[in-house]
């Protein structure tokens, strides 16, 4: 699923290619992306530039705003309008250029979404989010405020978007290691020496996972997923680049957590009860 840094190439990536330009057509092909109703002065407006809030895409026209939430498998592809449709659109906008951004989505569980909202309304009004781990609003005052008396466990503390927006659970194992501690261990009990560190790995994950995809990516709007710069998300067996100690693997029913045992010691004994999430 794409996060924050994977996201944010995307956002920049479309603004080079329909910023300035204006939609000639916006066509519902597979309506379960469609979550309101299609305004009927959409087309002819132009798009003012292309944002991201947590993990939706929001596409800013004149009078409305396009928000798009890829969820595990959506993507956007572009081709030229005389090519048609792809097998696997949902939903495609046309711009007075020939282009057209196809909604695309190909695993069996389709749950990519798309709003159409008035200009002055955005991913905000869909969801409530936390704020933008990269913006200024988030310091560690904030974070302290946010982790006090949660009892999620850090992991789930991180993937909750009303505490923090955009991470999703392979950035969530990436900053736990980062930080040093257990992703088991209770968010609202970190030391303020440890909210420190956590702020920190925040930002370092995301802003150095940011770095590697525009990298990856270049200008394609096919973002690059293979995230070979990870130290522990979907490595289970190798070595942790910091210690060496095989990277450690838990699974649950809605997802898999990696870590590294020696790095990220465990905070209660393995057989005890974990810490109850409030998720
Ligand atoms: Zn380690």
């Amino acid at each position: 699923m794409p996060e924050l840094p994977e996201l944010e190439v995307l956002k920049e990536n479309l603004n080079q290619l329909i910023v300035g330009k204006r939609i000639a057509d916006l066509r519902i092909i597979k309506p379960y992306i469609q979550k309101t109703l299609l305004p009927d002065d959409l087309i002819g407006q132009r798009v003012a530039a292309v944002t991201r809030r947590g993990k939706y895409i929001e596409i800013a026209l004149e009078r409305h705003r396009i928000v798009v939430h890829l969820m595990l498998s959506g993507r956007f592809k572009m081709r030229p309008k005389e090519k048609g449709p792809f097998k696997s659109s949902a939903a495609f906008v046309e711009f007075n250029n020939g282009n057209t951004l196809h909604l695309v989505e190909e695993a069996k569980l389709k749950r990519m979404s798309m709003w159409i909202l008035p200009k002055d309304k955005g991913a905000d009004d869909i969801k409530e989010l936390g704020p933008e781990p990269l913006s200024d609003e988030f310091t560690i005052d904030r974070l302290v405020k946010l982790l006090s008396g949660s009892r999620e466990r850090l992991k789930n503390f991180l993937l909750n978007q009303r505490n923090v927006a955009g991470i999703g659970n392979a950035y969530a194992d990436e900053i736990c290691w980062q930080t040093g501690l257990s992703p088991f261990k209770q968010a609202g009990k970190l030391t303020s020496e440890e909210v420190a560190r956590l702020h920190g790995a925040i930002r370092k994950t995301l802003i150095e996972a940011f770095k590697e995809t525009r990298r990856l990516t270049g200008n394609k709007l096919e973002i690059d997923e293979s995230r070979p710069f990870m130290a522990v998300h979907r490595r289970k067996g190798e070595p942790c680049p910091r210690c060496g100690t095989r990277v450690q693997w838990v699974s649950t029913t809605t997802r898999d957590t990696f870590y590294c045992p020696r790095c990220q010691p465990p905070v209660t004994h393995p057989l005890s009860r974990p810490v109850r999430s409030r998720r």
